[in-house]
């Protein structure tokens, strides 16, 4: 025990879809010592815990209890014993179904401080999802919530099958789709509407969302025939006929397409939320980790700053060059005027919006966003460069082309190397392991340092699986690497890129 007080949070983290996750959730798991998650969980939540916090699997899957209930219970009270902060994540509302109110009085008999996040659940996001109002005033004027997890032919069920059966409005049951069968003809045994709606959704707000419809009578056996397996939400009711006309997440353009984001962890959310808002089911599996400069390129990466405002231009390649080298100019300058008069060039629109963030213009953008295209515009866009000086702040190991051509136009070129780009080699989230369990339609790639570091982790890239590259150098590193690309951004961006990849699952892919 220490004197530092613990506390652990029952953390709802909603049906799945990274934007139902509350703002106080994302607070919580981002200031734990320990996250423990289950099953229904979203995994990509983990990268925002802190580097060195432990994360703990906590099950469960109906018949995989990674660990018992038992042992959740002490584990929670053990680590808020010892003075941490405690996250533990629940699938949806931690107290709809989720033995929230069973882990907080656990909590409570131990003495140890709690707290309640509720989540948004899987029983009113699922059909919402799925465009199934649970209530609506020419429905229903009532919602049953209840569980299948009982067997009904079992004479300890709790659950009356004669009151869901005549119970007025909606009824939305959350686990027992395996024994969807039972529960439907206990239901019709007791007097159901066989012709009543019943939608079931699965894996609901994730890109693995599915709906099945059918009615009371014909629903278990659809289930059965489509393989519709748990994790899903049944509705029962005639709310469920809403969906023709609410039917909104289904009709995304990327709906049902399992595509795989390489960039670097700190890059990959924005790429990710782009396409997951189309309807994608991304995997980010990020190839590659920035890392600072080291050795003697950081003290000349530290060094230019003194000399920065001195050049007749910078040249920024990156967005991530641009970033490293502007946060560490203002570290040891505090007024933007000290960057002098030089004209500042960049290979591309992110990387000039990157520069613009520190409220700084570009004077020179290439049409075609590659070291070649850059100083292709500096030869026909920006007169005579000769005897000029320019400062290049670049990634190591970044291609020879734009100093080749630069010093063969007499530039008084100075380079400094502002990070290097390592290859990424955890898995916290189990992202790699769910590529190689079930494959992707599509692998993206946005820049050629995560082509072949992607391939480096071991991960194939199998004939079936299409390749999306960010523009022509990255596409050529996909090409040597053996593989077609199939996609190509037209304007090396990011949404030039979705664009592409949209057209091509439109066109032939769909
Ligand atoms: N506390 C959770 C429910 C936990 S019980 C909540 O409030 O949502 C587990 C059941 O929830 C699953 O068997 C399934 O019926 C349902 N469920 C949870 N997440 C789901 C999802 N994304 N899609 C469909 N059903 C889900």
């Amino acid at each position: 025990m220490t004197d530092k007080t613990g506390i652990c949070y029952l953390v709802g983290a909603g049906p799945g879809d990274p934007g139902l996750l509350t703002l106080k959730g994302k607070e919580c798991i981002e200031k734990a010592d320990v996250v423990v998650y289950d099953y229904l969980s979203n995994p990509d939540f983990l990268r925002w815990a802190k580097p060195g916090a432990e994360l703990i699997y906590a099950g469960k899957k109906s018949k995989d209890h990674a660990i018992p209930q038992g042992g959740i219970n002490e584990l929670l009270v053990d680590r808020t014993q010892k003075g941490l902060i405690v996250t533990r994540l629940k699938g949806g509302d931690p107290l709809v179904f989720g033995r929230g109110g069973e882990e907080a009085e656990e909590l409570y008999d131990a003495g140890v401080k709690f707290e309640i996040v509720p989540g948004i659940s899987s029983s009113i996001a699922g059909p919402a999802y799925a465009g199934i109002p649970v209530t609506h005033r020419d429905h229903c004027s009532q919602l049953t919530i209840f569980t299948g997890h009982e067997r009904p032919d079992k004479d300890e069920s709790s659950i009356d099958y004669k009151q869901i059966a005549h119970a007025p409005g909606t009824k939305v049951m959350l686990m027992g789709v395996e024994r969807l069968g039972l529960i439907t003809s206990s239901i019709l045994e007791e007097g159901g509407d066989p012709d009543l709606p019943v939608g079931l959704v699965r894996w609901a707000t994730t890109g693995q969302h599915e709906t099945l419809t059918g009615t009371l009578s014909t629903i278990a056996e659809l289930a059965e025939k489509r393989n519709f397996k748990a994790p899903a939400v049944c509705v029962f009711g005639t709310v469920v006929e809403c969906r023709e006309k609410l039917n909104w997440f289904e009709k995304r353009p990327l709906r049902g397409k399992r595509i795989v984001v390489t960039r670097a962890q700190h890059q990959a959310s924005r790429f990710s939320r782009m396409l997951q808002d189309l309807g994608a089911d991304v995997i980010e599996i990020p190839a590659i980790r920035i890392e600072s400069a080291k050795g003697s390129d950081a003290i000349e990466f530290a060094e230019c700053m003194a000399s920065a405002h001195s050049y007749d231009w910078l040249i920024f390649t990156s967005p991530n060059a641009a970033e490293r080298f502007f946060d560490a100019f203002f570290q040891v300058r505090e007024d933007a005027r000290e960057i002098g008069g030089c004209r500042i060039a960049a290979v591309g629109p992110a990387t000039a919006a990157k520069i613009k963030e520190y409220h700084l213009g570009t004077d020179l953008i290439p049409q075609v966003h590659t070291a070649e295209g850059l100083a292709d515009a500096f030869a026909n866009e920006v007169g005579s460069i000769e005897n000029t000086t320019m400062l290049w702040v670049r990634a190591k190991g970044a291609s020879k082309t734009l100093s080749e051509r630069l010093n063969k136009a007499q530039v008084i070129l100075d380079e400094v190397i502002a990070y290097e780009t390592v290859p990424e080699d955890s898995d916290p989230t189990g992202a790699v392991k769910r590529y190689e369990t079930d494959g992707a339609d599509m692998v993206t790639f946005t820049s050629a340092s995560t082509v072949d570091n992607f391939l480096d982790l071991g991960l194939d890239i199998p004939e079936t699986t299409a390749i999306a590259s960010i523009g022509p150098v990255t596409s050529a590193a996909v090409d040597e690497n053996g593989h077609p690309v199939a996609v190509e951004a037209r304007e090396s961006t990011l949404p030039s890129l979705i664009e592409a990849i949209c057209d091509y699952f439109e066109q032939s892919h769909a």
